[in-house]
């Protein structure tokens, strides 16, 4: 099943729940049932991140299988293609397809912070090289790839960033699912100008449940999205006063209102940042009330 036409074919919003492999095997198990916890949750897919450089490619296979295969939901595979060449990529799809997993969301990634390195020398240099690779070598396979609400880091201009965007839609990206934001008219701008240009393929808002001080200053930094200042005064109150817990639940109602004006606006869906924690989504869930 492709992602695109299970979004299709859904009338009302869903959830997509985002996942990494824990790295530790002996905590897996504890994974799954966080997994089968967030069935609670409908979800339309999950999808398992891909370490860059393809550290953990084996298990973001075994994974995506498991979903599929044991817990029963749709899955999807990141894949990156930095360091990658063709036949690396093909091969991974093949043994994606051998366990039913057929769909991915095509990523660059990000270049490797030690040892000489070069884009210059990539098979691959961009996001949008490996959608077209994927699109010709196993048209079975449904495509999403990312968007950047605030623009990537690394773009000279929104314009540009936007352009690029659109070159992945154009190449056989059917949807995009944002990068994490917490101004939802980041997210509501970002789609308008898409739509401007003539791409109108659904765009799934990435949120993460703000679980903590520390984890949300951890996450930004490797990301490098941004925090509205007001936000971030609230939640240092809110630690100054009730320390963690208190953090947790502006947290949630932040997520909560958050949730209730994309959908308000005519997001397609919301992709939960789950962090492998199930509690949390599954609170933000029975707030919001959409299941
Ligand atoms: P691209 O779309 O290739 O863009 C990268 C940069 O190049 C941008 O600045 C863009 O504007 C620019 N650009 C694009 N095309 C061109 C062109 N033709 N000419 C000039 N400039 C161009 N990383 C992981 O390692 N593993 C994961 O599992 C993972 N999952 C992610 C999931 C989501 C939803 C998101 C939003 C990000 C994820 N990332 C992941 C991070 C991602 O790999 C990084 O953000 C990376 O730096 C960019 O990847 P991309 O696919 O967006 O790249």
């Amino acid at each position: 099943l492709k992602i695109i036409d299970l979004i299709k074919a859904r009338s009302t919003p869903f959830y997509s729940l985002e996942f990494f492999p824990p790295k530790e095997r002996e905590n897996w198990p504890a994974f799954f049932r966080t997994v089968e916890r967030l069935k609670a949750l409908n979800p339309l897919f999950a999808s398992v991140t891909y370490g860059a450089g393809g550290s953990t490619q084996d298990n973001t296979l075994e994974i995506t299988a498991h979903i599929k295969n044991v817990i029963g939901i749709e899955p999807m595979a990141h894949l990156t293609c930095v360091g990658a060449d063709g036949a690396k990529i093909r091969d991974f799809l093949q043994r994606l397809r051998a366990e039913g997993v057929n769909n991915i969301l095509a990523l660059r990634g990000d270049a490797p912070r030690t040892g000489d390195f070069s884009w210059d020398d990539q098979e691959f240099k961009y996001a949008s090289d490996l959608v077209s690779f994927v699109r010709t070598c196993c048209p079975d396979f449904g495509i999403g790839a990312a968007g950047y609400p605030a623009a990537h880091p690394e773009s000279q201009t929104f314009r540009d960033d936007l352009a690029f965007t659109k070159v992945k839609v154009d190449a056989g990206s059917e949807f995009i699912v944002t990068q994490l934001f917490f101004d939802v008219r980041e997210y509501f701008s970002f789609v308008e100008q898409l739509r401007a240009m003539g791409v109108n393929t659904p765009v799934l808002p990435g949120i993460l449940p703000i679980q903590s001080l520390a984890s949300v200053r951890r996450i930004l930094t490797l990301c490098g999205a941004n925090i509205p200042g007001k936000l971030y005064l609230a939640l240092e109150e809110a630690n100054d006063k009730g320390g963690d817990a208190a953090v947790k639940e502006a947290g949630l109602a932040f997520a909560v209102d958050q949730i209730r004006r994309l959908i308000d606006g005519g997001a397609p869906g919301i992709h939960l940042y789950t962090l492998n924690k199930a509690g949390m989504c599954l609170e933000i869930a029975d707030r919001v009330g959409l299941k």
